[in-house]
């Protein structure tokens, strides 16, 4: 006997009668020759923010790594385990990814702890906290912009920090050479859980619009 979650085992069995025939012969060709995706994805842990859902994706499209408010560290090979540097490295060097893409989204978790609870001395076992610390300078740029309510700071921030995870994208000399190569493309991009718009990052104007 297990108490293994009842909901999952129905979702399984839904999965195993209905998408797993339909995509049985995409996912026989996958196990034999291995995965390819050309798009790696950075999202947020959010259980409202999926990336296969919002992109509806079939399997072996997109390669996912899902962190608290989408955030890509700055390099620091310091050999501590860094989970999301390990999986960016599979991404670029072992998959050879053409894209990748930060999305962030509204009503972010991750993004409402880094406004409410700014950087001062964390306790090294407050993981969210010291986590959420990578966007600090980010933070204190929109907490000191004037005339900014909850909900305005709330999104200038997720967007500022899907910026600043772009920039620390290159801060990892394979992405960087690649993208100089014309190889890799970095892009991000913003969705709305309410009304379900995507909003993504236009680089010549310094700004998020709708495409
Ligand atoms: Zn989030």
């Amino acid at each position: 006997m297990t108490n293994f979650p009842s909901s999952l085992l129905a979702g399984y069995t839904a999965f195993r009668n209905d998408r797993f025939i339909q995509e049985n012969r995409r996912y026989k060709v996958l196990a034999e020759k291995g995965q390819a995706p050309e798009t790696l994805v950075i999202a947020c842990c959010d259980s409202r923010a999926a990336p296969e859902t919002i992109f509806n994706t079939r399997p072996g499209e997109i390669f996912v790594i899902r962190n608290v408010a989408n955030m890509i560290p700055p390099r620091k090979p310091d050999g501590e385990h860094h989970s999301t540097s390990a999986a960016l490295e599979f991404a670029v060097t072992a998959l050879k990814v053409k894209h990748i893409l930060v999305i962030g989204h509204g009503r972010c978790g991750g993004i409402a702890a880094a406004l409410t609870s700014p950087s001062g001395s964390r306790e090294p076992g407050d993981f969210i906290g010291n986590w959420m610390d990578l966007l600090t300078p980010s933070t204190q740029k929109v907490l000191a912009e004037p005339n900014l309510g909850p909900a305005e700071q709330q999104l200038a921030l997720e967007r500022a920090s899907i910026i600043r995870s772009i920039d620390n994208l290159r801060t990892f000399p394979d992405i960087k050479q690649r993208e100089a190569q014309g190889k890799l493309q970095l892009h991000g991009g913003w969705f709305d859980i309410s009304s379900g718009e995507l909003w993504v990052y236009d680089s010549d104007l310094g700004e998020f619009v709708q495409p």
